[in-house]
């Protein structure tokens, strides 16, 4: 297996209209603002920090020399906020108190952030134990009321504003970590990260580039919160004395120095405590903010981008559905010596749920090389958990528990680790089926191209772009280099699932499993996909094997065909065979209730009742409470595959084909 990039067509030659807009670069900060409120929080946050760099510069007086000489006078022009008890100056004071109160808040949040997120996003993402020990700990330090936590730990750390914001800083970890573990247990199921993992990135990179910026928004609006809180609390603590000593000053120092003189200068706890509240408020409404623009769908970003006009024939094909992406139909590809030229070897494949139902028994069937193998069925016949056990991406509670799954002779089952990553992305791909949900909404799709390249090859930075290039070029992306640079959400369903193929193809597979490709596309654009998976699979000459509920999709495309009801593999044919002559019930079950067929004047032929739950399989034949055919002993005993079909009357059935 080379790891060589496979030749592709031509890229489009770069542009000036591809280079990337000034103003796609500075994103998130152009939506924040855009909106006033959080314009006006940055500015008054800017602002403090600058006093707070300039404090010598700008503070008139020293704030810690007393001047007894001036007590408690009223602001005037030498002291423009008056003077305290000592006579030193208020407004150097509240100046000097903007540089402790900033320092600190950042002090205590940076470490509750550090802290927390990346326990949070471990014991998230690695679940089990870790995340029963993390969370007995978040729950044994929440019990404790904080600021007892905090006095506790002051205690045992010792006293000082910064050894006392540490202590802030780790109870605020606490909270930090649930917000990221509960975010990161939602995110983990998400598409886009089982797309991560088949695209055979590791966890840690799954964790820490793909999840973490997911869950970015909550951390941001609870960063905020926490820098409000913390600025608080360092006025607490100071006010109570335990804060900053008397080298530094603090608005909470302030408003204890003024307790005592409030009837006699009552501007003394008026400063400071606007000062506090301004603050808390900015740093609130400034959450609220950034956590809107963080998001590509936030304020003004939701609007999808319309495809851009293009001279190329897919793009065209995709706006007006009037002509076909890829029009090469698939080579017909050797069936008859496939199971001795396999690629993919599926053999008694079972898989069972923690409660001891079983989601696939038995399953078997082969793809051979360069071969397009059809696996059909209605939901919840297996399919899906089929394609997820070959991969190693069954959901948590369900494992296999019997047969195997050989690539080209190495056996998948029981592999993990490393092992398994070597196999997704780099010799199997995997094509999900709404594209949208595939995509890490706050990536670029450059970026996550670029990232499956680099997982599985020594190229570059640069090398990935043009390899990202080169592959969207190759699914019918047009302008492929300047939408690198464009978000999921900016693209159509049909042009996002092109990009999707495009990551599935980043490492040259030599299997491509598409699941449901077409399904959450608009009907123009189903045949496009198709052809274009097609024209691929012959091209780059790998094997495909193509999970659907349609069988005209396998009409269309495939070789070979599989038909899936109720966990078990109830026959295996070639799509000619399957057509013109199907072997199982179920099978012409399947093509009579084709749309594709009828006509206006005819009612839509359609199978009686449903397939039942996997806890639920019927003794006997699992198709038989449906089957127009079935008889008694039907009913009962185990009916094995037997020279490609699963029923006790097979050989004397004469089943209907397609019409
Ligand atoms: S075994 Fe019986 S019930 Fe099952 S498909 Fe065949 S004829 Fe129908």
């Amino acid at each position: 297996m080379t790891m060589e990039p496979v030749a592709l067509a031509d890229p489009p030659p770069s542009t000036a209209e591809d280079a990337p807009t000034a103003r796609q670069k500075i994103g998130m900060f152009y939506r924040a603002v855009r909106q006033p409120i959080t314009l006006i929080c940055l500015a008054i946050l800017a602002l403090q920090i600058v006093i707070a760099l300039a404090a010598p510069l700008l503070a008139p007086y020293d704030p810690l020399q007393p001047n007894v000489q001036h007590r408690l006078e009223s602001p005037s022009s030498a002291f423009l906020l008056g003077t305290d008890d000592l006579g030193r100056d208020t407004l150097s004071r509240l100046i000097y108190g903007t540089q402790t109160a900033l320092i600190a808040s950042a002090q205590s949040v940076a470490i509750g952030l550090v802290l927390g997120v990346s326990l949070g996003v471990f014991v998230g993402y690695r679940g089990g134990w870790w995340d029963r020990i993390g969370m007995r700990i978040a729950d044994v330090m929440q019990s404790i009321p904080a600021l007892l936590l905090a006095l506790a730990l002051v205690a045992v750390i010792g006293n000082g504003l910064g050894k006392a914001m540490l202590a802030v800083g780790i109870i605020f970890a606490v909270g930090f970590m649930r917000v990221a573990r509960a975010v990161v247990l939602a995110e983990r199921e998400r598409l886009y990260v089982d797309a991560a993992r088949v695209l055979g990135l590791r966890s840690s990179s799954i964790m820490f580039r793909q999840v973490l910026p997911n869950i970015a928004p909550p951390l941001i609006v609870q960063a905020s919160i926490a820098l409000g809180t913390a600025l608080l609390i360092e006025a607490t603590l100071s006010f109570l004395g335990i804060g900053v000593d008397a080298t530094a000053v603090s608005w909470g120092s302030m408003l204890d120095a003024s307790r005592q003189h409030v009837s006699e200068q009552p501007l003394l706890a008026i400063f400071p405590g606007a000062a506090i509240t301004l603050s808390v408020l900015v740093f609130n409404l400034l959450g609220d903010g950034l956590r809107d623009a963080s998001s590509p769908r936030g304020v003004g970003g939701g609007k999808r981008k319309k495809p851009a006009k293009n001279t190329a024939a897919t793009a065209e094909a995709e706006q007006n559905g009037t002509a076909k992406a890829v029009t090469t139909a698939p080579a017909s590809a050797p069936t008859a010596d496939a199971a001795k030229n396999a690629l993919l070897t599926v053999s008694g494949l079972t898989v069972t749920t923690h409660t001891g139902a079983e989601l696939v028994s038995g399953a078997s069937f082969h793809i051979g090389k360069g071969e397009t193998f059809g696996l059909v069925g209605e939901s919840g016949c297996g399919k899906s958990i089929t394609a997820a056990a070959i991969l190693g991406l069954l959901p948590k509670g369900v494992e296999v528990t019997g047969g195997s799954v050989q690539l080209d002779g190495t056996e998948l089952t029981g592999l993990g680790g490393e092992a398994l990553r070597q196999i997704r992305g780099r010799r199997v791909g995997m094509v999900f089926q709404d594209p949208i949900s595939a995509l890490s909404p706050v990536h670029t799709v450059g970026r996550q191209l670029t990232d499956a390249i680099r997982s599985h090859s020594g190229l570059t930075k640069q090398q990935a772009e043009e390899r990202a290039v080169e592959l969207l070029s190759l699914v019918g992306v047009p302008a492929p280099r300047k939408r690198l640079l464009d978000y999921p959400h900016q693209f159509s369903g049909g042009m996002a699932q092109r990009v999707v193929i495009a990551g599935a193809l980043a490492c040259d597979p030599e299997l491509l499993i598409a699941d449901e490709p077409t399904t959450a596309l608009d009907v123009t654009i189903q045949a496009q996909v198709l052809d274009l998976l097609a024209g691929l699979r012959e091209r780059l000459n790998m094997s495909l094997l193509l999970i659907t509920h349609d069988l005209g999709v396998v009409a269309d495309i495939c070789d070979r065909v599989g038909v899936m009801y109720a966990g078990q593999v109830v026959e295996v044919n070639t799509v000619r065979g399957a057509f013109n002559q199907p072997r199982h019930p179920y099978t012409e079950a399947l093509l009579a209730a084709m749309p594709h067929g009828a006509n206006g004047s005819e009612a839509l032929a359609t199978i009686p009742g449903r397939v039942p739950p996997a806890w639920a399989w019927p003794q006997g034949c699992r198709f038989h409470p449906r089957c127009t055919y079935a008889v008694e002993e039907c009913k009962t005993g185990f009916i094995p595959l037997d020279d490609g079909v699963r029923c006790r009357r097979a050989v004397e059935l004469k089943l209907a084909g397609a019409k």
